[in-house]
């Protein structure tokens, strides 16, 4: 899944379900979200070493340790696990690496005959080559741009106000 759905979807989440969120800390802790994708960096690592479930165990322990603050690490966790689960739907990670070295991925869909499909796959770890080739990763498809043009026009009509003042000075 590309890095602007990562980003909005638990955000939006986050704020309806946690209306009182500090929203500049939600959004500030929201690039987390995108933290699990370094792993295309690191040659031959992606969608196992930064996706597996330890990942965001880890790095939240981590920022406890270092922020003392319960809240920001268990929204550290939140949006960290949103990454795997958004991605485990949409492509195949290895959830459970080093334990358990397959390639897990969930298939849950309504067609409009009204058939219901839910499988869960396993592949071998070392088709993750292969499998990154057939599919390339995207920075942007139409979606994540339809998406993101859509929310802007909210935001703009949202803070029309504060717009209009910032542009009157
Ligand atoms: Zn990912």
């Amino acid at each position: 899944m590309e890095p602007i759905m990562h980003f909005i979807i638990p955000l939006l989440i986050l704020l309806v379900v946690y209306p009182k969120v500090d929203k500049k800390l939600a959004v500030l802790l929201a690039f987390l979200a995108l933290a699990p994708d370094l792993d295309f960096f690191i040659d031959f690592t992606h969608r196992y070493l930064f996706h597996s479930i330890f990942f965001p165990v880890i790095l939240s322990s981590i920022i406890l340790f270092f922020t003392k603050n319960m809240q920001v690490s268990l929204i550290s966790f939140y949006y960290l696990m949103s990454h795997l689960v958004l991605d485990l739907t949409t492509g195949a990670i290895a959830l459970f690496w080093p334990l358990y070295q397959r390639l897990i991925e969930v298939k849950i869909s309504l067609d409009s005959w009204w058939h219901f499909e839910f499988d869960v796959i396993t592949y071998p770890i070392s088709r993750v080559r292969e499998h990154m080739i057939s599919r390339p990763s995207y920075y942007f498809t139409q979606e994540g741009i339809v998406v993101f043009l859509f929310l802007a026009a909210m935001l703009m009509i949202r803070y029309r106000k504060e717009i209009s003042k910032f542009f009157k000075k």
